[in-house]
């Protein structure tokens, strides 16, 4: 049977989402009255999500299960659902139901107009802390403002897209991806509808501190020379201020002047620059690092067991 939309989503440690995301996507997928599939891409669950997975596979032949060995990270777990997706639509959406199903109805509508990636735009954001809220809006702006792609605002991975995009996508095959960036970067005709981010319905976050930096970092490197090109103008006005400093101070010494007998100026100097080097260095080991992995070519992921349907 063709299919017509594939709804994936991610899941890590998500089991009392799991039956209410069933419910609510197959409420609003049969309302459309065309043929759908939901892809749970279990993402090294620990808490028996993956159990609740097979388990509701077996049940719905509309749910395909795709069960990672490992955490891989979510944005690889997007990936693997592009690339078992089998639908002309395929839908990107949240397990915790952050992302209200009921907006793919709305996302269909401009897929039909012709639009070819819908995005989601959150206008509100419930139930998240300040510092979610702080971190995640200068995130957007500062990526915005570095990256020669134009990421939209305040856009998730909860999106529509075509076929023909989620294949030039599944031929991107870096390591460490943004694949919101990388939607953008593809271009085609691309249109966001508004919504309201609910509160997370069970659980905690799956995106600590630390998982957050990670994927800034991602989007940084994978879209962006600016880190590199800042060592670069550091360097320049470094030397800038050592060229003009020498003849001022040989000049402070043949009048006479003590100003710059001290020591403490001798050390923050070196304290400065032997900084800036050492960040410009760090700068250049997380291009470096990510380089070596793409070199290794290892697989992106890896299935627990081969998908049955495939
Ligand atoms: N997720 C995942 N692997 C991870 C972390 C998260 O598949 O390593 C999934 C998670 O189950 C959820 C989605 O990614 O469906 C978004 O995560 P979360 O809701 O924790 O992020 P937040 O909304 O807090 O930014
Ligand atoms: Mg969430």
């Amino acid at each position: 049977m063709k299919i017509t939309y594939s709804i994936i989503a991610p899941i890590y440690n998500e089991l009392e989402n799991i039956p209410e995301l069933y419910r609510r996507v197959r409420e609003i997928m049969e309302s459309t009255r065309e043929p759908w599939e939901l892809i749970l891409v279990d993402d090294g669950s620990t808490d028996g999500s993956t159990e609740a997975i097979l388990d509701l596979a077996k049940e719905h032949e509309c749910v395909r299960p795709l069960i990672f060995a490992r955490n891989f990270g979510h944005q690889i777990a997007i990936t693997a659902g592009w690339d078992y997706a089998r639908g002309d639509a395929v839908v990107i959406i949240d397990a915790d139901l952050q992302d209200p199903p009921e907006l793919i109805l709305e996302m269909a509508k401009k897929w039909k107009e012709g639009y070819e990636v819908v995005y989601a735009v959150r206008t509100e954001r419930e139930g998240e802390s300040w510092f979610k809220l702080w971190t995640a809006s200068l995130f957007y702006r500062l990526i915005y403002r570095i990256t020669d792609v134009k990421i939209p605002l305040d856009t998730g991975d909860f999106r529509l897209m075509d076929r023909k995009v989620v294949d030039v996508l599944r031929q991107m095959r870096e390591r460490h991806r943004f694949p919101r960036g990388m939607s953008a970067w593809v271009g085609f005709r691309q249109v966001g509808v508004e919504y309201k981010r609910a509160a997370r319905k069970a659980g905690e976050t799956k995106y600590p501190f630390r998982k957050m930096f990670r994927l800034a970092l991602n989007a940084i490197t994978s879209f962006s020379y600016f880190p590199l090109q800042v060592a670069t103008f550091f360097g320049f006005a470094s030397a800038g201020i050592a060229i003009i400093a020498i003849p001022f101070v040989v000049y402070m010494r043949i009048t006479g002047s003590q100003a710059f007998f001290g020591q403490a100026t001798t050390l923050i100097a070196v304290l400065f620059l032997g900084g800036v080097q050492l960040i410009s260095l760090g700068i250049l080991g997380e291009y470096i690092g990510r380089l070596y992995d793409e070199a290794k070519g290892r697989p992106l992921y890896i299935l627990r067991d081969a998908p049955k349907d495939q």
